[in-house]
């Protein structure tokens, strides 16, 4: 054997070796996990920026036409997480908004596990991107850039394995500077609630952007006035989230 060929073996089972002493060396249940750290998502009409899709590495494939904030990270207390809904700053009934948000909810529960809890309307809570709270918020708000529809931010463990990988909180924005409401009355153009609530709902759930070919995804980043079809889920999101829940 040459002496670099020999070198190479032994620093080879030095490795297979040492690394599973230092790996058990670790606490149960911290190995490599957090740090707790947030991904922001920004929905915009259609036709602003840029394709923005965010979260994972490596761009999504155009086939799958889904994709997740991080492989495997995903709600695992299944108990379903209680959230609230402030409609103050709406400028609609508080029951269209909640039954919007929970048919949202429901939406995804059809083929995930239990992800959502209760709703409670909460005049109080407010939309913070920078805190975490343990309050999964759902609020309204002028948000400083007119192109955007809606943002998430999405708290949770999102390196290290996928199987310690973990979403801890949602919080999510809707932009009054657009008109809310249900995108199926004809007499004026709105933002259509349940529509967009879907959509922002899906990466609470921990699902990203798909490719931007895949328009008919519920997943898909832009939207536009009067839109509805992203309130029911489309080929590749049930995919995603069946993939992600199993
Ligand atoms: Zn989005």
């Amino acid at each position: 054997m040459k002496k670099t060929t020999m070198i190479f073996v032994a620093g080879l089972l030095a490795l297979v070796l040492v690394f599973p002493v230092l790996a058990a060396e670790r606490p149960k249940g911290l190995e490599n996990k957090g740090p707790l750290t947030k991904m922001t998502l920004i929905h915009y009409k259609r036709g602003y920026a840029k394709p923005d899709w965010v979260g994972g590495k490596g761009k999504p494939k155009e086939e799958k036409c889904y994709s997740f904030l991080a492989k495997g990270a995903k709600w695992k207390s299944q108990i379903g997480e209680p959230y609230k809904i402030n409609p103050l700053r709406s400028g609609l009934n508080y029951n269209f908004v909640r039954t919007a948000i929970e048919a949202g909810v429901n939406e995804w529960e059809n083929y995930g596990t239990n992800i959502f809890g209760a709703s409670e309307i909460d005049e109080d809570v407010t939309y913070d991107g920078e805190t975490w709270d343990e309050i999964n918020t759902v609020d309204f708000g002028l948000y400083p850039n007119d192109n955007v529809i809606a943002v998430a931010t999405v708290w949770g463990y999102f390196s290290g394995p996928p199987s310690t990988r973990e979403i801890v909180e949602w919080d999510m924005l809707f932009n009054t500077h657009w008109s809310w409401g249900n995108g199926n009355d004809s007499e004026n153009s709105v933002m259509d609630l349940q529509n967009i609530a879907t959509h922002e709902l899906g990466h609470s759930a921990g699902m990203g952007h798909p490719d931007n070919a895949c328009t008919e995804e519920t997943m898909y980043a832009y939207s536009v006035l009067d839109e509805t079809k992203k309130r029911d889920l489309n080929t590749g999101d049930i995919k995603g989230i069946v993939e992600l829940y199993k």
